[in-house]
């Protein structure tokens, strides 16, 4: 028989930490706490495989199901010596939820549940602590109505704010018994006008709540936030019921929530807030702003050094930064929750460097710790102090990273704007997890109240995203669209900027900075790359067309260029009309000389391309994209020439303006003045345009099928590369050019490339009498050149599998049109990610995987790599180690981010073994 309900309390526990799965973190940590002695409400977790049952059974569960939680209940009972839905004794508990992953404030609890009219007397009796007792039942109700009953949270927070408002206080610990008594009347009022029972039996209460949190896992914001985290839709969460223990008894008690080590910056310092005279509500929802941590040292010293205990325990116990939370009730300190902590990039480096020095954990495990897309984060911009911003306002400093964007008070308004193009901050009272896709649109959050504990901040942090919190100086009017700091008046769109690692808010669009890659390459993040360098397998290139990328390239540790792209070296406002005349040449001779004009060029931009690189390879990809990107486009010929025929007073002036902004001006060469003679040239481009005029053009004249039609292109461009080569190894530098044939699908397209590349080469080296080390290869991006590659391999010195083509060409996606039904296809679940974000490991990746084997099995040193967008990203470079690559290529900025990942491909491979 399935078992659907596991306990923990007394110091047992028939869960552990490793039972994620089953009992969700929340449970599965709840039981080893247990287990190890930690002083922890006792309870029960009802398992996520129930939660499935629940979805798949519209709700009607098994019979066991409610037998087994009775029994459970009844332990809980005899271990608590209260009594569920008693009048004298009542037992209360929470109904709380918690999933495999942890997802802070994305589903819901209910707290105070089996209070009723009656239940509330008893407590009230037995505690004597009549505003308490109504205290608790405020909140049930609230909570109830809310989760269960699915009533807008504004509803009774509009009646709480309105009797707050009528006594003239602002803090909910100055409502009295009456004044909670009250509310709980006119929630109840409400309620009932809104068409909703609020059941007043304990069990019902229990089963419906037990429901709601079932439910919450398809709540809008959870669904939201495991498609940005990949945590699948479909394992469900656990129900934790657990004894309730009070922090709102009064002024020795408390709770909050804290980390054994600061999340944002990684310092080994006890961080935390909390209240007094609260339950955990008031802490993570953001509401309220809580007090540091430090302040419970003098308030409650016993109680704060046991806390520091405990959590030092827990951090030991399970070898990471913890995240708990905890009550105390009457001077007695309760766990209710730990969890690996949430963190910064920055803060995950430091501490994960931090606890190889301290022996808690291997290098192996620090490097694994890291996510390669954290590194992202370390690249943010600072605010540039040099440019003096007015500091307007200070709160507090939740999580790092300067952000500067246009101010929307609303998440919706953030996520428009945002669609939009626009830089946004978003600025709210408070955070709130309903929020999470305007904070993930947003450059940065400010908040008016809540501390650096709460949910949205966690999740603020852990998406890298900035944030000033409880900035108490920020008085927002949501309605008018107007925010006002002081007597300074701010409205909807107008530049705010925010340091969070300060706190400070400014005016303005202030000017940022990037960080320094030397200065960082000083600090733990320089140790943990060193560490993933000793482990992983695969070579790490970059991406460059231009030696400043190179530079930048060569900083973060690239060992090589993978792919220059050489149109780019064309559109350079000297060149482009070079490159158009060529283009618009009429004959096989006038091309000829076009293209002579052209070499030196070239082999400038090689020479210096190949010094920068100092005797690492470079990847030089021949001519690829189709020659029209090179010219205006047809429509705006066409409305030139309309205006020039048809303008009523055309002056040379008109011309020359027609001519610079279709940027052919140095190609029409005859005088302005010549209007009819710029006419019928500017008409003879016309038809050259529509001549090369294609209607599939990515599947058309481009790649090797210039090379083929056009044959001197490529002749020009190896002997530019191959006498640069010349020249920089005279000059006493090594070379190493790797000749790159792109969009090959058939092995005779390279025959035909391959011959004119070898004789540039072999009459350079002759001219020069010098030996070039050089590699002719091909770019694997057209299905059929995989599918034939042992063929090609035969010809080709190496493959270069350009992903982006291959995407496209093997799903029939467009990539310049995918946006168009991309968003859909995810949102609908019909595709996980973005097939040209993550390669496609199963379709795609298939190609890769058998254009390496079938290559290999003829040419055994055949190199291979991969150089589409894929290579900078992490789940994609870990791929390409486990399908054997030898190096993977990538931007010259995403570099660190593939030596980490590719450690990671490493140690998982490992893992799984
Ligand atoms: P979330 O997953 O949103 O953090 P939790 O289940 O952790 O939800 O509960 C929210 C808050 O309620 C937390 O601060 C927690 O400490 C508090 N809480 C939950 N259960 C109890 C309990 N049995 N006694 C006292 N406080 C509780
Ligand atoms: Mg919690
Ligand atoms: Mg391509």
């Amino acid at each position: 028989m399935a078992k659907y309900v596991y306990f923990f309390g007394n110091g047992k526990a028939e869960g552990r930490k490793d039972m994620k799965s089953l009992l969700g973190g929340k449970g599965a940590n709840l039981a080893e706490m247990t287990h190890i002695g930690v002083p922890v409400p006792p309870g029960f977790t009802i398992t996520t495989e129930v939660c499935n049952l629940y979805f798949t059974s519209n709700g009607k569960l098994p019979s066991d199901v409610d037998i087994e939680m009775e029994q459970n209940l009844k332990k809980l009972e005899e271990v608590s010596s209260y009594k569920f839905a008693s009048i004298d004794n009542p037992l209360l508990v929470s109904v709380r939820s918690g999933a495999k992953f942890s997802m802070p404030g994305m589903m819901d609890t209910i707290l105070n549940l089996g209070l009723n009219d009656k239940t509330v007397l008893g407590l009230v009796k037995k505690t004597n602590n009549e505003r308490f007792a109504w205290d608790c039942y405020r909140r049930f109700v609230q909570m109830f109505g809310n989760v269960v009953l699915d009533i807008d949270k504004n509803v009774f927070e509009t009646i709480l704010h309105g009797k707050k408002e009528k006594k003239n206080i602002t803090s909910d610990t100055e409502l009295n018994a009456q004044d909670l008594k009250g509310l709980v009347e006119e929630y109840k009022k409400k309620l009932k006008e809104l068409g909703k029972t609020f059941p007043q039996d304990a069990m019902e209460q229990l089963k419906m709540a037990r429901g709601a949190v079932f439910k919450s896992w398809d709540n809008e914001r959870a669904v939201f936030y495991r498609k940005q985290y990949k945590i699948p839709h479909n394992i469900g969460t656990a129900v934790n019921v657990q004894m309730m223990v009070f922090g709102n008894m009064g002024e020795t008690s408390a709770t909050g929530v804290g980390f054994t080590r600061d999340p944002s910056t990684g310092q080994k310092e006890f961080f935390g807030e909390f209240l007094t005279n609260a339950q955990g509500e008031d802490v993570v929802a953001g509401i309220r702003t809580p007090r540091n941590i430090s302040e419970m040292k003098a308030l409650m010293p016993d109680v704060y050094n046991q806390l520091i205990e405990i959590t030092q325990k827990l951090e030991k116990h399970y070898r990471d930064v913890q995240d708990f939370e905890f009550t105390v009730q009457e001077n007695r300190l309760y766990m209710l929750q730990t969890r690996n902590g949430k963190r910064t990039g920055a803060a995950a480096i430091k501490i994960a460097v931090e606890m190889v020095h301290e022996g808690l954990i291997t290098k192996e495990e620090a490097v694994l710790r890291v996510e390669p897309e954290q590194l992202d984060q370390l690249l943010h911009p600072r605010i540039d102090v040099k440019a003096k911003p007015k500091v307007i306002a200070k709160g507090l400093n939740a999580s790092p990273g300067a952000a500067v964007g246009k101010v929307y008070f609303t998440a919706e308004d953030a996520v428009n704007a945002a669609k939009s193009g626009e830089k946004v901050l978003l600025v709210r009272n408070e955070t709130c997890p309903d929020d999470i896709e305007g904070v993930a649109r947003s450059q940065g959050v400010l908040t008016a109240t809540g501390g650096a504990t709460s949910h949205a901040v966690i999740v603020s942090r852990q998406m890298g995203k900035p944030c000033v919190a409880g900035c108490s100086a920020v008085r927002i009017n949501e309605k008018q669209g107007t925010m006002a700091i002081g007597n300074i008046k701010i409205k909807k769109g107008d530049y705010v900027a925010i340091d969070g690692s300060t706190g400070e808010v400014m005016l303005g669009n202030v000017p940022t900075i990037k960080p320094d890659i030397k200065e960082l390459a000083k600090s733990e993040y320089g140790e943990l790359i060193q560490w993933a360098d000793q482990i992983r397998k695969l070579e790490v290139r970059a991406n460059a067309d231009i030696p400043r990328d190179a530079i930048i390239a060569r900083a973060n540790g690239a060992e090589g260029i993978g792919l220059c792209r050489t149109e780019h070296m064309f559109f350079a406002p000297e060149r482009l009309p070079l490159m158009q005349e060529m283009i618009l040449a009429k004959d096989e001779s006038s091309r000829k000389m076009s293209l002579q004009k052209l070499l030196p060029m070239q082999r400038e931009d090689f020479i210096e391309l190949f010094e920068t690189m100092k005797g690492f390879p470079v990847t030089i990809r021949l001519l690829d994209p189709p020659l029209h990107e090179f010219l205006p486009k047809r429509e705006e010929i066409i409305t030139s020439l309309a205006e020039l025929k048809c303008g009523k007073d055309v002056t040379p002036e008109t011309i020359r303006n027609l001519k610079t902004q279709l940027r052919v001006d140095k190609i029409i060469k005859i005088p302005d003045t010549d209007i009819e003679g710029n006419i019928k040239q500017l008409e003879a481009l016309l038809h050259r345009v529509e001549e090369l005029h294609e209607f599939n053009p990515m599947l058309g004249l481009r790649g090797c099928r210039l090379g083929i039609v056009m044959p001197e292109i490529t002749q020009m461009q190896a002997q530019a590369i191959f006498e640069a080569a010349a020249a920089v190894i005279k000059s006493g530098s090594s070379v190493h050019p790797e000749v790159m044939v792109p969009l090959v699908g058939h092995v005779q397209e390279f025959i035909h490339q391959k011959a004119i590349i070898t004789k540039a080469a072999e009459e350079v080296m002759k001219e020069h009498q010098i030996k070039i080390e050089y590699l002719i290869g091909t770019m694997i991006e057209v299905p059929r050149a995989a599918l034939t590659s042992d063929a090609i391999a035969k010809e080709a010195e190496f493959f270069s599998f350009g992903t982006n083509d291959l995407t496209q060409m093997t799903f029939g996606f467009s990539r310049d049109d995918s946006g168009k039904f991309l968003p859909y296809y995810i949102g609908q679940g019909i595709l996980t990610s973005d097939p040209f974000v993550s390669l496609d490991q199963t379709g795609v990746g298939q190609l890769v995987k058998m254009g390496v084997s079938k290559g290999r099995s003829v040419r055994p040193t055949l190199k291979c790599g991969i150089c589409g967008e894929h290579g900078g990203e992490g789940s994609s470079v870990e791929f390409c180690h486990r399908a054997g690559l030898d190096y993977v290529s990538c931007s010259p900025y995403r570099v660190p981010l593939a030596r980490l990942a590719a450690a990671h491909g490493v140690l998982k491979e490992k893992k799984e073994q």
